[in-house]
């Protein structure tokens, strides 16, 4: 009798239902990725560490790390014993200690107090890991990691999620890009939070490229269905989004990704809290250069909503200090996403040419008076 061929996704799906690498059949026949998937797998199945796994590569090229966790779609388990299996199984508990080191990682830097902050990972198509309620991010073992649907329904785990979950689904059905939340209050970033400040653009080239501009989300009650919209709907522009008066959030392809946004946002408002108190103006690169970062942004697969901007638009800073604004009349009208996309941060171009005929009035009422 023929053998019968397994791919990578029969091996996914396989380890989706609960299956073990032990426990595939063995009269098969594997395909390269197939094998790839299941050594991975396999690796994960002994507890190998918070590294990150390799994403294998022919013989002899570099090895590339792959944190991205990827399900089958439409497979996701169903029954209360199919949840249970693919809950506990190798690939969702070594998410589960990865989680867990994340948590302390935030901890350590001091990005959470108490207990706030928390971490989502989306495992399937209506599945998600979460932190659960009341607990310290710094202190986390792994079975006091939930299961939730997109609902916030809890589906397994002993402990209570997070009543802040909701914002992080939010984000989910508003990105579909999005992989894993990480949600934290660091010192520097909430002070701009609280002060109500939107860091400014176009200081740091690594910033420009791996967050962008930085959102804002209007107050709301956390863990309340209007901060979820508040927080979807400013996520679908923004990898990191300051929540005014409350804290971070951040998205990214994976946990590692969405916590390292969280790091990049705080230390980049350290560095220009810092740089604020220096006594010199902040120096900015050009439009130009910050027109580059945005397409090597764009590169990597993330979308950048200052694409169609005008190039003096986008090192515009006059929101975080007075007088750096977009000189260059508009010779056009503006294109919808600029409009739109600029409106909470920078002056509309119909408000610089009154501000433009405002000035030359001025200018033409103080020749008169020089001239009388
Ligand atoms: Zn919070």
């Amino acid at each position: 009798m023929a053998k019968r061929v397994y791919t990578e996704s029969d091996v996914r799906a396989h380890l989706a239902k609960g299956g073990s690498p032990a426990s595939m059949p063995k009269d098969i026949i594997l395909t390269p990725s197939a094998r790839d998937r299941l050594r991975e797998a396999t690796g994960n199945a002994r507890g190998a560490s918070a590294a990150a796994p390799a994403r294998a590569t022919a013989p002899g090229e570099p090895i590339l790390p792959n944190y991205i966790f990827e399900w089958p779609p439409g497979a996701d388990p169903k029954t209360p014993d199919e949840i249970q299996a693919f809950f506990t199984s190798p690939p969702i508990e070594e998410l589960k200690r990865r989680m867990c080191d994340i948590g302390r990682r935030m901890w350590e830097r001091e990005y959470t107090d108490g207990n706030g902050g928390n971490l989502v990972v989306r495992v399937g198509d209506n599945l998600f890991l979460t932190t659960q309620t009341l607990i310290s991010k710094g202190f986390m073992s792994p079975e006091t990691i939930s299961l939730v649907d997109f609902e916030g329904k809890q589906l397994a785990g002993k402990y209570k999620r997070t009543s802040e979950c909701m914002t992080h689904l939010a984000i989910f059905r508003n990105q579909p890009k999005a992989r894993a939340t990480c949600h934290a209050h660091p010192v520097h970033a909430t002070a701009y939070a609280v002060a109500g400040v939107r860091p400014p653009t176009c200081m740091i080239p690594e910033a420009e490229v791996f967050l962008g501009q930085i959102g804002i989300a209007e107050y709301q009650t956390p863990g309340t269905p209007a901060n979820a919209k508040a927080v979807g709907e400013v996520a679908k522009d923004h990898h990191a989004v300051l929540m005014l008066n409350h804290g971070v959030i951040t998205w990214g392809d994976h946990i590692e990704d969405a916590y390292w946004k969280m790091e990049n946002t705080d230390s980049y408002c350290k560095t220009i809290w810092i740089a604020s108190q220096l006594g010199t103006d902040l120096k900015t690169i050009t439009g130009g250069q910050a027109r580059e970062l945005i397409e090597l942004r764009k590169s990597l697969g993330m979308k950048d909503k200052r694409e169609n901007w005008k190039e003096c638009e986008l090192c515009d800073n006059s929101e975080f200090r007075p007088g750096v604004i977009c000189r260059n009349p508009s010779p056009s009208p503006p294109s919808s996403s600029s409009s739109s996309s600029s409106s909470s941060s920078s002056p509309s171009p119909s408000r610089n040419d009154e501000s433009e005929v405002l000035v030359q009035r001025i200018t033409d009422l103080i020749i008169e008076k020089l001239q009388a």
